[in-house]
């Protein structure tokens, strides 16, 4: 029984020694066979002295030379980068945790490529060399490249756009509010306008206190202000204008308003100033027009004075300053 069993056990020993020649001997791998052939383009450089000590099939069909030239030269001759830039490339792949460099290679042809150089130290007869694998990224930076251009292209026109958007919005604003500015001024004489005087009212149109005077309003024409015309030129008449709104602005307070109200006619809007008070203003202005030294003659005018209680009310005490006014300038002053 036990002899039966070690025979049993030779068998399987013969066995199993008979096969482990056969899987030692398929376990032999050709290295250099694959790398050889291998798609990828390999390189192994002398870490001294960087001649390139072998070269795959991938790399001679990339660099285009002859194997035995290509066998010839060194690292040197294909990088086209000098030490100084080199050094640099290594420091920003430490810098950036890279275990490869990019650099540019050139061809045979003369045609320079990018390449990303996966490069490991391999000790090999006691002689340091480098174990390089190189991938062409000459596409892919080109493309990168062209993704760069058009984002700053179209940074620059989104800038560009939005800048002439803003100033388009400036100018029109400005431009706005410059016709806003004009409409509301006469352009002669520089008085507010009529226009002026409906958006006043409007404004002020909630405003009323039956017991109280809340505005005075004044309306001025000038005396035969036609003669003036006619006599010294219309361009004399233009000045007289201009002289009579200089010397009103120049006598009433910075809360009144000078309203052009027709061509010889103006009105004035006084605020928180009684009755007497604005004769004795109105007094003034006709004293110093009349003794102006600017004009061969006197600038005179008549007017009337109105209270207003009512904002509403403004337009109809208008009316009725304009009506005393015109009495005054008649001779029939009813008011004072
Ligand atoms: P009165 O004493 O009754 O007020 O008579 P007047 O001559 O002053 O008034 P009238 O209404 O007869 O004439 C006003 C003149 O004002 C007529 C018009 O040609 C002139 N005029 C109106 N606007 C302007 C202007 O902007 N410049 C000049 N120079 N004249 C103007
Ligand atoms: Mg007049």
């Amino acid at each position: 029984m036990i002899r039966k069993k070690l025979l049993y056990y030779l068998i399987i020993i013969m066995i199993l020694l008979s096969i482990n020649p056969v899987y030692a001997e398929d376990s032999q791998v050709d290295f250099s066979k694959i790398f050889d052939n291998h798609g990828l383009i390999r390189l192994i450089i002398d870490a001294e002295t960087g001649s390139i000590r072998y070269a795959n099939k991938a790399a001679i069909d990339f660099y285009g030379y002859p194997k035995e030239k290509l066998l010839k030269m060194s690292i040197q001759d294909i990088n086209t980068l000098d030490l100084i830039q080199i050094k640099k490339e290594m420091e920003a792949a430490f810098r950036e945790e890279r275990n490869y460099f990019v650099f540019k290679h050139r061809l045979a042809n003369g045609e320079i490529r990018n390449v990303e150089v996966h490069s490991y130290p391999v000790l090999e007869e006691g002689k340091e060399t480098l174990y390089s694998v190189v991938i062409d990224i000459t596409e892919r930076v080109l493309l990168e490249q062209s993704l760069e251009r058009s984002r700053r292209i179209s940074k620059y026109l989104f800038l560009g756009i939005f800048t002439l958007f803003f100033f388009l919005i400036a100018v029109l604003f400005l431009s706005k509010e410059k016709y806003k500015k004009l409409a509301n001024y006469d352009s002669l004489t520089g008085a507010y306008s009529r226009l002026f005087l409906d958006k006043l009212i409007e404004h002020e149109k909630n405003k009323s206190n039956s017991n109280e005077v809340i505005l005075l309003v004044v309306v001025i024409d000038i005396d035969k202000f036609k003669s003036i015309n006619d006599n010294f030129g219309h361009i004399v008449g233009d000045k007289v204008l201009k002289k009579v709104v200089e010397v009103l602005k120049s006598y009433i307070r910075k809360d009144d308003f000078v309203i052009r109200y027709g061509g010889d006619e103006f009105l004035l809007i006084l605020q928180n100033c009684d009755k007497e008070s604005s004769h004795t203003i109105i007094n003034r202005v006709k004293e110093k027009l009349k003794n102006n030294k600017e004009f061969e003659f006197p600038i005179e005018f008549s007017y009337g004075i109105q209270e207003i209680y009512d904002t509403q009310e403004i337009y109809n005490s208008i009316k009725l300053a304009d009506e005393k006014m015109y009495q005054s300038k008649t001779g029939k002053n009813l008011s004072y």
